[in-house]
């Protein structure tokens, strides 16, 4: 069962609870029943869904949720702290120290996403201002090289790896070497993955995790395994000193619960989970966050650290025009650049609480996005003074043609695109000026 889905049903369960007149042993068991049946069917160990079953139980007391007003509330808040402990080992997973040279060896199994998930995490760790750089070590598999080099040059990430030579210890040692000269802060490694858990595997591992000595070792684990989570997590975590999981490909038709909670079983922190192939499909993991999602209550977490990302005090143009009440086409395109880079809207609609899954249904992400990126083109193809302008200049219809033709994009579309801009930017100077609420905020903020 997809995630979704999953707490979709734990929801109506929920609310068939809260509309019941007599709230009793009966009721409270036919809604576990219920949630532990919709946790099995999305691959949840049966230990687990048994312990959670108890600890429910036994935070439920009827006589106190007789006489609640809001039952559903009570019995809510006992589910949702279970559904937490399910999937948290209570272990902070290990995050590089600034200052520092941090060396981070990747693992995993062949066509577990480990590659994909290396870049991802050098571009997250770069959109937070670290120095980062990528080593291939997998030797084993033809086109691994290239495949991190297309990914990373992608991403304008530097990276580093030998057509010729065969040795993975080596490549990895010279490598880091290589990064470490350049004051890099943090130096990914990826290593060689195999189908199935191999002696070999595991020695190459070791080898390279004694020559290198990374700070941290990310154990990449596909998603869609299921049951199986749990016994490779374990076969890894004896072999190599894992300090932090990826699970990937979240997405999609993902009975991703299990994979979790079977890794969260065996005492190990999920740092992130991989959610599609695009460079920005990495979450970082909370418990809460994830549950929280899950249940469409929102990630004002994910929100909150999302939006920082933007970095928009970097913007200081901007605070310095929002100050004295101007909004010019610039500082627009400014911040719909900022929106694209934060990643799919879908994604950042699913933080926002309230938009539960049903809710999201109705919008096309897709074609927001391709929106914003339409705009971006007809930002391109504007003048510098028609970008430092509020936008008049485009009261001139020839000038509204030459961008209609330079971008591609019909009149009527830019015309709307103008409107919006018109309409911010009479609330900035609403609120702009010195005795105005963004007079008032510090430009260097
Ligand atoms: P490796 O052999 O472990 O290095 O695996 P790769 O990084 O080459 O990934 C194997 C396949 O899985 C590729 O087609 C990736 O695009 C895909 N993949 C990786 N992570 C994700 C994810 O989070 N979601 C989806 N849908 N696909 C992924």
């Amino acid at each position: 069962m997809v995630l979704n889905e999953l707490g979709a049903r734990i929801n109506t369960a929920l609310q068939a609870l809260s509309r019941e007149a007599v709230i009793d042993e009966r009721a409270v068991d036919a809604l576990l029943r219920e949630i532990c049946g919709a946790l099995l069917e999305s691959d949840v160990n049966v230990r687990l869904v048994h312990t959670l079953r108890q600890n429910v139980k036994k935070r439920v007391d009827l006589d106190e949720l007789a006489a609640s007003s809001n039952k559903r509330k009570v019995v809510q808040s006992a589910v949702f702290d279970e559904l937490c402990r399910l999937v948290d080992p209570g272990v902070q997973p290990w995050k590089p120290q600034r200052g520092k040279q941090n060396v981070v060896m990747f693992v995993g199994l062949q066509g577990s996403g480990k590659t994909t998930s290396c870049t991802k995490l050098a571009a997250y760790y770069k959109r937070k201002g670290l120095k980062v750089g990528l080593v291939c070590a997998d030797t084993f598999r033809a086109g691994a090289f290239d495949q991190l080099k297309q990914n990373a040059s992608r991403a304008h990430i530097p990276y580093y790896g030998s057509y010729t030579e065969p040795d993975p210890v080596r490549i990895a040692v010279d490598g880091v070497a290589q990064f470490r000269a350049s004051k890099f802060d943090l130096i990914i490694v990826d290593t060689s993955g195999r189908h199935k858990q191999e002696a070999e595997l595991f020695a190459e591992m070791e080898q390279i995790a004694a020559a290198i000595k990374p700070h941290n070792t990310i154990f990449v684990m596909d998603g869609t395994i299921g049951q199986a989570a749990d016994a490779q997590a374990r076969a890894f975590k004896q072999s190599a000193d894992i300090g932090s999981i990826i699970i990937t490909k979240m997405d999609g038709h993902a009975k991703g619960g299990g994979a979790i909670s079977a890794v969260a079983a065996t005492g190990s922190p999920i740092e992130f989970i991989g959610t599609g192939e695009h460079i920005h499909d990495l979450d970082a993991f909370s418990a809460r966050s994830f549950v929280s999602k899950m249940l469409g209550l929102g990630d004002i977490g994910g929100l909150v650290e999302t939006v920082k990302d933007m970095q928009l005090e970097k913007n200081e143009d901007m605070m310095k025009n929002l100050a004295k009440g101007v909004f010019t086409l610039k500082d627009m395109r400014d911040q719909l650049q900022s929106i694209l880079k934060m990643g799919p809207l879908s994604k950042i609609m699913g933080m926002v609480p309230g938009m539960s899954p049903e809710m999201m249904q109705g919008f096309d992400a897709d074609e927001s996005t391709r929106r914003l990126r339409s705009y971006m083109c007809v930002f391109d193809s504007m003048t510098e003074a028609e970008l430092n302008s509020d936008g008049k200049p485009f009261e001139n219809e020839s000038r509204l043609r030459r961008v209609a033709r330079g971008s591609g994009v019909r009149p009527v579309e830019i015309q709307a695109l103008l409107h919006q801009h018109r309409q911010f930017g009479q609330l900035v100077k609403k609120m702009g000026g010195p005795k105005g609420m963004l007079g008032k905020m510090n430009p260097a903020m």
